[in-house]
């Protein structure tokens, strides 16, 4: 049997009997053993580096990242951030949206994400334009990333007339998934059924903005899970940020957990943002905010992590790398059994693909030989170390090439 290229002694997380040989053509994973036969194809020995599928992102704002120096925030508070955005947002055009979504796409690709949703702002004043841009990134960078464009009314829907004509001309010109910001109409419960109305009338999945403050006393995943069982979308619908409950004493996070995992209802935790924002009326002992998605996931809820925003009066920080984000999860909710660790790297990779629901992930003979090789050999390495990415592969085409430092000793 001849390759295209066979890498050597890869690490396959959660494959017990050690280093393997990964054959790849055609684009696909075409065999993988141990000492696989030379043959004629090129080689590349990793030396025992893990190999992953690749990170999956399930929620960033690319549309309005780099926005650093256009917006001022003085208290931080999140409507504070909202109208500042909304301000900044007068002045995008396709073109400007382009270029700084491309920027931040390519620190996710050379970061080793390789499949992301990205949410994109849809009203009556931005119009369109953000949602054209960012249609012809995913088409531009296709070779590198899958991506999901999941419009939203980040201003609210049922109090912003005129804002559900332009997210039904947004589904209707092609949008993967659409999303809902409850918390901002006075009728939350009218947005959420509105927003079911909608996914249910183009048979798309759902990605709600949900429970972002620490007032774990009223929230809206109830309706949202009530909604989908009455919609039957259980495995189509995800919450992000799910603050509240950060909040929530242990038998109500059990009880909340078992609601969300009976229901089908997704979690992502975005702990960037939620460190950044929740807490801002306390000036000692601040809440930290970031929900336990390790938890949630023991518990059998569907729980990932992932960026947000990047670089804007949402989150001034971000390098888009997720293995960077795990580490700061893992920080911030104090995680430090090894396999707890090691189970962390799940929260970015296997379990936001299952919230994508993405066909053919994973690293398996057939699937596409989708990889990123990581500078360490075991999944808590990756996460307490926050190894590199040291290049990936999309479709068995090398993406990225991100060196491994090396010091240059004196003789
Ligand atoms: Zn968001």
């Amino acid at each position: 049997m001849t390759f295209d290229l066979i890498l050597r002694n890869a690490r396959i997380a959660d494959r017990p009997d050690g280093p393997v040989d990964i054959g790849i053509r055609g684009g696909r994973f075409e065999a993988i053993e141990i000492n696989l036969p030379k043959g004629d194809a090129p080689d590349q020995n990793l030396n025992g580096r893990l190999l992953v599928p690749g990170f999956a992102e399930t929620h960033i704002h690319l549309d309005k990242s780099c926005l650093l120096g256009r917006c001022n925030c003085a208290n931080g508070t999140l409507a504070e951030v909202i109208s500042e955005v909304s301000r900044a947002k007068r002045d995008f055009t396709e073109e400007d949206v382009y270029a700084r979504a491309s920027q931040t796409l390519e620190k996710a690709i050379k970061h080793g994400t390789n499949r992301m949703r990205t949410h994109v702002e849809v009203d009556p004043r931005i119009g369109l334009t953000s949602f054209r841009a960012l249609k012809k990134l995913k088409q531009d960078y296709a070779w590198a990333i899958d991506l999901q464009l999941c419009v939203f009314p980040q201003e609210g829907l049922l109090d912003d007339p005129g804002c559900e004509d332009v997210l039904l001309q947004a589904m209707r010109e092609g949008a993967d998934l659409l999303g809902g910001v409850p918390y901002i109409d006075k009728d939350s419960n009218g947005q959420i059924t509105r927003i079911f109305g909608i996914a249910q009338e183009f048979g798309v999945d759902i990605d709600f903005h949900l429970d972002f403050d620490l007032d774990p006393t009223r929230s809206d995943y109830e309706e949202v899970c009530r909604m989908t069982e009455a919609t039957g979308w259980g495995g189509r619908v995800a919450i992000g940020h799910a603050t509240k409950l950060s909040a929530m004493p242990p038998a109500d996070f059990e009880a909340a957990a078992k609601r969300l995992a009976d229901a089908g209802v997704a979690v992502t935790v975005l702990p960037a943002t939620d460190l950044f924002l929740t807490g801002r009326d306390h000036d000692h002992n601040v809440p930290r905010g970031v929900t336990s998605a390790h938890k949630l996931r023991a518990l059998g809820v569907n729980a990932n992590i992932s960026t947000n925003n990047v670089l804007n009066p949402f989150t001034p920080f971000g390098d888009v790398s997720l293995i960077r984000m795990i580490n700061l999860y893992a920080n911030v909710l104090q995680v430090g059994a090894i396999d707890d660790l090691a189970g962390c790297l799940d929260l970015v990779t296997s379990a936001p693909a299952t919230l994508l629901n993405l066909k053919h992930y994973g690293i398996a003979v057939g699937n596409p030989a989708d990889l990123v090789v990581l500078d360490c050999e075991t999944k808590a390495e990756a996460v307490c170390e926050i190894a590199q990415p040291l290049f990936g592969f999309k479709n068995g085409i090398r993406t990225f090439i991100r060196p491994a430092a090396s010091l240059l000793k004196p003789h």
